[in-house]
């Protein structure tokens, strides 16, 4: 099989999964969105997977995500990694979405680029919550203030939450991080600030991205099971 065959294969398998996820709990697959991670990959097999019909595409490295945007500015792009606020300038222009909004410092310096470009940049806030967590993101007792602060940003149109699950533990670790984002959303969202909305939930990846799904996850980020088998 060539790699084309194989990656139309694996994309369908995902989608498969991702449907019967979305009717166990209760909602339509059209309700999810898959981002297809693509660090791993080439701008050629990038672009055979956006032209199988996968249109928002996540990177976690600003550079690569320049390069690849660059090459196929048609797709959505994701930021799903940390920004350093030097790149900030060069990676805006290119983000559909920027998931990964991490400190306030980052949130300050993304909305003074943004008014100055004349944009709103959707974003999502990044929160800690696994308890094995040594990456970037705020912990779950600072989310609310973040979002207050974030929200009154001219230049970020805030969409929701992300978080990344436990590396150990196994399914039932990554299913109780993926409920406690929802929980915590579920509790700020009666005082969600003007103008901001936490509907958005960025949850699951290759290996519990259908368990994130039946936990409340509206958005996946899946890279290697794209392209597993692949060259
Ligand atoms: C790499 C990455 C993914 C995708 O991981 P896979 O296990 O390959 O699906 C998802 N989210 C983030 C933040 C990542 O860095």
């Amino acid at each position: 099989m060539d790699s084309s065959a194989r990656l139309k294969l694996n994309l369908e398998n995902v989608r498969e999964r991702i449907a019967a996820a979305a009717q166990r709990s209760g909602r339509r697959a059209d309700e999810i969105t898959l981002i297809g991670v693509t660090k791993y990959v080439s701008d050629a097999i990038t672009r055979q997977l956006f032209d199988l019909g996968c249109h928002d595409l996540g990177e976690s490295r600003p550079q690569s995500l320049w390069s690849k945007a660059e090459a196929m500015p048609d797709a959505r792009w994701h930021l799903i990694g940390h920004l350093q606020r030097n790149k900030v300038r060069r990676t805006l222009p290119c983000l559909a979405l920027l998931q990964s909004l991490d400190s306030i410092a980052l949130a300050q310096a993304v909305s003074a680029e943004a008014v100055a470009m004349g944009r709103r940049i959707p974003a999502l806030l990044e929160v800690k919550i696994a308890s094995d967590a040594t990456k970037h993101g705020f912990p779950p007792a600072d989310v609310r203030a973040a979002l207050e602060t974030v929200a009154a940003l001219p230049g970020i149109e805030l969409r929701g939450l992300m978080t990344m699950a436990s590396l150990e533990g196994g399914d039932d670790a990554a299913r109780r991080d993926f409920a406690a984002l929802r929980q915590l959303r579920d509790m700020l969202q009666p005082n969600c600030p003007d103008g901001a909305s936490l509907a958005e939930l960025s949850m699951g990846m290759s290996g519990d991205y259908e368990i994130a799904i039946e936990e409340g996850a509206t958005m996946v980020r899946v890279g290697s099971a794209l392209f597993e088998g692949l060259a």
